[in-house]
């Protein structure tokens, strides 16, 4: 496939720019992910942190309840009560009867038996010391309610009006007393009409005898103080408390008190440690971090969970923006590779074309033709070399050119002096010629036997030298006529060809046959002379048989491929170019006398007339040889 240099170029000038893009938003994503970590982890940190005080926060409530536990009035007055209840017969009856006393109340009606309980010292005491105190302190309700029950699960003191009179009868007071204490998970209290988690602490003499049992209700708002205090990390956080069984206790933005959230999908994600991950909701992806209570000191905690989570478009937000300026940075970087490798490409093959052209021009034979690049660089040099080189090619055109004309007048003086000397030689030569021949008729056998000798040897020489001369006259002669090419009919040549080796077919027997031959554009004297020739040399160079010649001639692409097949001695392939130069013998015996110039002539004629001649043969077994010509209407 050709891919041309220019889109080469763009290409890996492209690919090289995505190839830094890549990396670049590679590490855009790998830094997302580790930002993505690190806030993940902070989080977690901070929703551990906060539960650990939400539940230090409790955990101080009950040390401050038990601290109060010690006062030396209130024991006196929980033992006091105890004392009281020991002396009444049937405990449980009383105290069933003074419950559904109290019970039976309306809502609003405090009965003397109730008011005399909320009015003793304990009851103002722990107003005084828990409600007041801390409204005082922090402006806002700490503890909305307290109350306190002897051994026998009754009221002692109280705040404010509860429910019921009688408290063993509920899991908190039993914990509370088997446990040390016990903490509840956020309910609503009734009595204070707050959401609060309730929170009981078992009464015990010095010697640690189990003498009652009191019970705060802490606003929930106290407890969860802390944690809302430290939560403004980004603009979309939003940290929630939840119980472990995923209903709200506390979200830093409008919520339902106590909803139930254990169905959503950010819910179901949360493990038992501490985790960050990424969750939907409300339709927008968020980061979540979450932590589950673990207690402090001795309180265990209620398995409480929070959850601090922040939008990912805010958390990622520069990332996001590297993001994008990375695309944008990455866009105008290919445009800018895409316009340089243009602009480069440009450079480079518009003076390659310049030089292609140039070298097709010459190729083509226009030896002036120069190449225009004028950049210094390697193409240029390489324009400079392509130019020096045309010239020198020029030249050497020319000098060649110079040359073949003087070849030819050469040639042509050379041809002008055989012809003029060959043709001078002859008259001489025919008168020397019929001398002997009288010497001959004259002195035959009428001398000694070695005048005979002389005479012969002399005739012999005579006549070769006539037909060298004769022949070379033919060859110099090829073409002088100077007349134009006519339709020639080849039948009609070769028979002209034969009439005239009639004496030499008759004697050797030999056996000519051809296939009916074209009429083609030619000199016919020339092409004669070109058959008489071959099938003279076939006829010559025969082996022992008689001879069998057989001439033919075949269209092949826009020529005549002529063709005379002998059964002669053959030639050695390795001569079969030699024998076509002038005075070429390869066979010297008396038998194949001969001047060595017959086949020079042929190549000449079949040159003349824009041929070519050639021969295949094989030593022993005959010759062909075949040569083109120009058809009549070509
Ligand atoms: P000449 O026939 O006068 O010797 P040619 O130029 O006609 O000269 O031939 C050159 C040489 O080519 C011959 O001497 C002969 O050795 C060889 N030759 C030509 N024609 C044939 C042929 N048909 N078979 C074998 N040899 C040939």
């Amino acid at each position: 496939m050709r891919i041309r240099i220019g889109t080469k170029l763009i290409a890996s000038f492209v690919l090289f720019v995505l190839l830094i893009v890549a990396v670049a938003l590679y590490s855009v994503v790998v830094g997302e992910k580790s930002l993505q970590e690190s806030i993940g982890r902070s989080s977690v940190f901070l929703a551990e942190e906060m539960l650990r005080r939400v539940d230090e926060s409790v955990y101080l409530k009950i040390e401050g309840l038990q601290r109060y536990l010690k006062r030396p009035y209130l024991q006196e007055t929980i033992l006091k009560s105890n004392r009281e209840f020991e002396r009444i017969a049937n405990v449980e009856e009383y105290i069933e009867s003074k419950d559904r006393e109290w019970v039976s109340a309306l809502k609003d009606e405090i009965t003397p038996f109730m008011k005399e309980l909320l009015s003793n010292e304990l009851s103002k005491d722990l107003r005084r010391e828990f409600i007041e105190f801390y409204e005082k302190k922090y402006g806002y309700d700490v503890f909305s309610e307290l109350f306190v029950t002897n051994k026998y699960g009754a009221n002692v003191a109280q705040t404010g009006k509860t429910t019921d009179y009688r408290q063993d009868d509920e899991e908190w007071w039993w914990i509370s007393r088997e446990k040390g204490f016990y903490v509840s998970d956020v309910e609503y209290d009734e009595s204070a009409g707050t959401y609060a988690i309730s929170v009981g602490v078992r009464a015990e003499d010095e010697s640690g005898n189990f003498i009652g049992v009191i019970k705060a209700v802490v606003s929930v708002e106290e407890i969860i103080r802390e944690a809302e205090s430290r939560t403004q990390q980004y603009g979309t956080t939003v940290v929630k408390l939840l119980t472990k069984d995923g209903r709200l206790i506390y979200v830093t933005e409008d919520f339902q008190f106590l909803e139930d959230v254990s169905g959503k999908e950010f819910f179901k994600k949360i493990k038992k440690g501490s985790d960050f991950f990424v969750s939907v909701e409300d339709g927008r992806e968020k980061l979540f971090s979450c932590a589950h209570s673990i207690g402090y000191r001795t309180y265990q905690g209620r398995k409480w969970i929070l959850v601090v989570s922040h939008d990912i478009q805010e958390v990622l937000g520069p990332a996001f923006i590297l993001r994008g300026l990375i695309v944008a940075v990455s866009c105008f970087l290919i445009a800018i590779a895409l316009l340089l490798a243009i602009f480069l490409s440009r450079a480079i093959t518009k003076p390659i074309t310049i030089l292609t052209k140039g070298a097709e021009a010459i190729g083509r034979g226009n030896l002036e033709q120069r190449v225009e690049v004028k950049t210094k660089d390697e193409i240029g040099t390489l324009a400079a070399t392509f130019n020096e080189m045309a010239e020198r090619r020029k030249r050497a055109d020319e000098e060649l050119k110079q040359a073949l004309e003087e070849l030819k007048r050469s040639n042509a003086e050379l041809e002008q002096f055989a012809y003029i000397a060959s043709h001078d030689l002859q008259e001489p030569l025919r008168m020397v010629k019929s001398y002997v021949q009288n010497l001959e008729l004259r002195y035959k056998d009428k001398l000694d036997s070695e005048a005979n000798e002389f005479i012969a040897h002399t005739l012999d020489g005579v006549t070769r030298m006539q037909a060298l001369i004769n022949d070379l006259l033919a060859y110099s002669r090829v073409g002088t006529r100077g007349k134009p090419f006519e339709p020639t009919d080849c039948e009609a040549v070769l028979d002209e060809a034969l009439t005239n080796l009639k004496v030499a077919i008759e004697e050797s027997s030999a056996e000519i046959t051809y296939t009916p031959l074209p009429t083609v554009m030619a000199d016919p004297g020339e092409l004669v002379q070109l058959f008489q020739n071959l099938i003279g040399n076939a006829i010559k160079f025969r082996s022992k048989e008689a001879p069998r010649i057989c001439i033919s001639a075949e269209k092949k692409k826009k020529e005549w491929v002529f063709s005379v097949q002998d059964n002669g001695i053959g030639i050695d392939p390795e001569l079969s170019e030699r024998i076509f130069a002038i005075f070429q013998r390869l066979h010297t015996e008396d038998e194949y006398a001969g001047t060595g110039v017959g086949l020079a002539i042929c190549k000449k004629i079949v040159e003349r007339h824009g041929g070519q001649i050639w021969v295949e043969s094989e030593p022993g077994k005959g010759s062909t040889f075949y040569f083109t010509l120009t058809p009549e209407n070509a």
